[in-house]
């Protein structure tokens, strides 16, 4: 495979960009060896600068859900375009599109748009911490909600420890104000709210975890979760960046049938154009400015281009049978990701959430951080690129989910499949 292209690009990127690029994953850190540069991109393909074509289960790490380029999609931007990029306004876009999250997501009553995931996530808190006048948050250890201060602490040892900054410039002081929790430990979470129940804003949780490879909730865990934070008066956060209109068209509450507080979403509600939102019950929205005193705001929140592309996408998923399809080609590929390691004899194994899924290198089934970082790792890395020589993109680290578009075929998951199985033979 030529990457000439890619590698003289790399090259000249790493002078000017710390590790070459504009967000850490991209670098290949994890998996080893240098990243492709895309020059287009369509439907389950990607297409780097030196004209070799992968099928992407990566898709944008989510909002590809429709597929790259979608001709609607592409369209319903151009044509917005055309009367202007932003304007610092209100404008129709984005009224039709709260309420559109709020009628796909019942829970949120009212909405905010902002840019990122990280933003929607951080203003959440702000709003957890604003409205119950309480300091302190707990997440869970390998769930990522963006690279606000206050989420980058990892797990002390025990639910009851402090967290310790995971990087450098988060002052302890802050980072001393997130407790984090072992997912799907149901004792521990009982443990943590018995001992500090009363001083928790908000508790914030991936109720599908994306960020550790996937790992879907135990039965009753996220409504354990829900009845501990109605007990201390602690809000419930579910950071749907991920799950949103992904695991269900009402994103992971639809799916286990809980309700938050406060809901995040990122990237997949712009279909492809920078955004974020978060949203909740009116009375929690009603205290953000300008309606309330908790200061967000936002110069292009609300851009009319993202909007529209988002909009378009939403209408597109919300076809009938849309998710169910996702879902079946997402069990496709997993049970036959599952046949080809066991015909080459490599222990692995697979977990799947509607459109998304993990890869495990392991004997045993996946569903906690403790046991999806014990994987093999190096494992996942030589099959990451076994997969990509032969034209197929997986996310380049063993702690990320795969994503599934409707523009996969039967044709691009045969392809997958038919890799897969010359890759797992090279282990
Ligand atoms: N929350 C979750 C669950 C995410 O997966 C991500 C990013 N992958 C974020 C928040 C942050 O979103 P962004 O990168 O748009 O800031």
């Amino acid at each position: 495979m030529d990457t000439r292209r890619s590698q003289d690009l790399f090259a000249r990127a790493q002078r000017l960009m710390p590790g070459g690029v504009n967000s850490p994953v991209r670098a290949f850190k994890s998996v080893g060896g240098e990243p492709f540069f895309v020059k287009r991109a369509n439907g389950a393909y990607l297409e780097d600068v030196d004209g070799n074509r992968y099928i992407d289960y990566v898709g944008s790490w989510g909002p590809m859900i429709v597929g790259h380029n979608h001709p609607d999609v592409l369209a319903a931007v151009i044509e917005t375009a055309q009367n202007g990029l932003s304007f610092g306004t209100p404008n129709p876009l984005e009224v039709t599109m709260a309420e559109t999250i709020a009628r796909l997501v019942p829970s949120c009553e009212m909405v905010r748009m902002v840019n990122s995931g990280t933003e929607a996530t951080l203003s959440a808190i702000r709003l957890a911490r604003g409205a119950t006048g309480r300091a302190r948050i707990v997440k869970f250890e390998g769930c990522y909600h963006g690279h606000g201060d206050s989420f980058l602490v990892k797990a002390g040892s025990g639910a009851l420890t402090f967290g310790v900054p995971t990087s450098p410039g988060v002052p302890k002081a802050l980072a001393d104000l997130t407790l984090t929790l072992p997912y799907n430990d149901f004792d521990a979470a009982t443990a943590l709210f018995d001992e500090a129940g009363d001083d928790i804003a908000g508790l914030i949780i991936e109720p599908v975890v994306g960020n550790a490879n996937c790992l879907p909730p135990r039965d009753g865990y996220l409504q354990h979760l829900r009845a501990l934070c109605t007990q201390h008066g602690a809000l419930l956060i579910f950071d749907e960046v991920m799950t949103g209109f992904r695991v269900a068209l009402g994103g992971a509450q639809q799916r286990y049938g809980v309700t938050p507080d406060l809901s995040t979403f990122g990237k997949i509600i712009g279909g492809g154009m920078p955004v974020g939102a978060y949203g909740g019950r009116a009375e929690l929205m009603q205290q953000i400015a300008p309606a309330g005193p908790i200061y967000q705001a936002g110069t292009l929140s609300g851009n009319p281009v993202a909007m529209a592309a988002g909009l378009k996408m939403l209408d597109l998923i919300q076809a009938p049978g849309f998710h169910d399809a996702l879902e079946a080609k997402t069990h496709a590929l997993c049970d036959g990701l599952e046949a080809a390691a066991r015909d080459a004899g490599v222990p692995f194994t697979t977990q799947r959430v509607g459109a998304m899924f993990g890869l495990f290198f392991s004997t045993e089934k996946v569903d906690t951080y403790a046991q999806a970082i014990a994987c093999d790792t190096a494992a996942f890395n030589r099959f990451f690129h076994a997969m990509l020589e032969r034209g197929v993109y997986l996310a380049p680290s063993a702690f990320e989910a795969g994503f599934m578009s409707s523009a996969h075929d039967d044709a691009a998951i045969a392809a997958t499949l038919d890799a897969a199985r010359a890759a797992f033979k090279t282990l």
